[in-house]
């Protein structure tokens, strides 16, 4: 299948960037037969969407993280395609019945903060359930009883895949069910899943797709749900050099959708690949958004060579998310790796009389007399 074009064809054009909230895709919602079926804290409606006629069903939520918003552009493409009537948008409904959360933490995505508005991470209140939305979810888990849960994420640009020198522009895990991380039927079932979408996102971004850390903790939906005997797949859409908006890993996540789901109806023997899912790189931390090599700088009126690492924070101004970079670490930054990368040559730090890099400080200074950094990034 040529899914690149599959993804041209159908893409929601209206929803593009990082800051995606209700008012953006409610218009979208406004077409589909939805329910609301409940309220966030501040009062949101929280939507559900039903399709399918297939036997296996499929729970999906994107933005339990109101900042990730990634996989809910990549939902609503992939919306686009079921709604289509491309072949393989007729197959999916005939195999599948689903089931959508598109937008589970509606006041964290308005705030562009990874809590609800009581600043709980409804990623850790699966065991407590003491927030409006983590109980919403458990109530759909609970009543559409999954055969799948696809539980759908973003991860920051400082994941690396392995040791590959490259950066994770999708991540999945298999989460575990208990302490010892053993593997049952139930995480094999998940990780054959992933195995089948990592083969197909080779093909678009060879050695950038890493395996999370599978650690156990209940307080965990994935880990729960595991727990609970239902298969259940963490994506983390990441990044891709210079798309800081996402563009890029949206349409790896349509991809990741696709072939998974395929490999499902197509795959009645399930042959254990469990050694083949232990083989996708494993999620490193080792980029920052800018690092600066060989600057000399003046540490205790001793001339020093150093090397210094900015990162991008996000802050939402003005109904804007602003990507603005601020000082990291400084220091031999072993092992770390920049999106963007700059060989200073020994010239001297300096930002306005002060020549010693600051952490927390805006990444705004001099190398050199005359070479100009603005917000991490070299003025033309
Ligand atoms: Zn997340």
């Amino acid at each position: 299948m040529n899914y690149i074009e599959l993804h041209q064809n159908h893409k929601a054009n209206s929803l593009f960037g990082r800051y995606i909230t209700l008012k953006d895709i409610e218009p979208l919602l406004e077409k589909l037969p939805t329910e609301i079926i409940g309220q966030s804290v501040l009062g949101k409606p929280i939507y559900k969407y039903t399709i399918g006629t297939g036997k296996t069903r499929i729970f999906m939520w994107s933005q339990m993280h109101g900042n990730e918003s990634t996989t809910t552009k990549a939902l609503f493409d992939f919306f686009n395609v079921i709604h289509s009537d491309d072949e393989i948008g007729v197959k999916l409904l005939q195999e599948f019945m689903f089931c959508f959360l598109p937008m589970v933490n509606p006041d964290g995505a308005e705030l562009y903060t990874r809590e609800n508005a009581n600043k709980v991470d409804l990623n850790r209140d699966s065991v407590d359930l003491s927030q409006p939305e983590s109980q919403l979810l458990r109530k759909v888990f609970n009543e559409f009883k999954p055969d799948f849960c696809y539980n759908l994420h973003d991860q920051r640009t400082i994941f690396g895949a392995g040791d590959t020198g490259n950066v994770a522009t999708v991540s999945f895990l298999a989460p575990s069910f208990n302490e010892n991380r053993d593997i049952n039927e139930v995480r094999s079932k998940a990780m054959n899943v992933i195995v089948a979408m990592n083969e197909e996102l080779q093909k678009y971004i060879p050695n950038q797709v890493g395996r999370f850390d599978d650690g156990f903790n209940i307080n965990c939906i994935g880990d729960m749900f595991t727990f609970l005997n239902v298969p259940t797949i963490l994506f983390e859409a990441g990044h891709f050099e210079d798309d800081y908006n996402r563009e890029i890993s949206r349409k790896m996540i349509f991809i990741a959708l696709i072939s998974g789901l395929s490999h499902l109806y197509e795959n009645d023997i399930v042959n254990n690949k469990n050694a083949v899912y232990l083989q996708i790189s494993q999620n490193k931390v080792v980029f920052y958004d800018f690092i600066y090599k060989n600057v000399k700088i003046n540490y205790d009126d001793k001339e020093k060579i150093t090397n210094f690492a900015a990162q991008y924070k996000e802050e939402l101004i003005d109904g804007k998310i602003q990507f603005n970079a601020y000082i990291a670490e400084i220091g031999e930054l072993k092992g770390k790796l920049g999106h963007f990368q700059y060989d200073a040559n020994q010239m001297l730090y300096n930002n306005e009389g002060d020549d010693i890099p600051k952490i927390n400080q805006k990444a705004d200074f001099y190398l050199g007399k005359d070479i100009k950094f603005v917000n991490g990034l070299k003025k033309q």
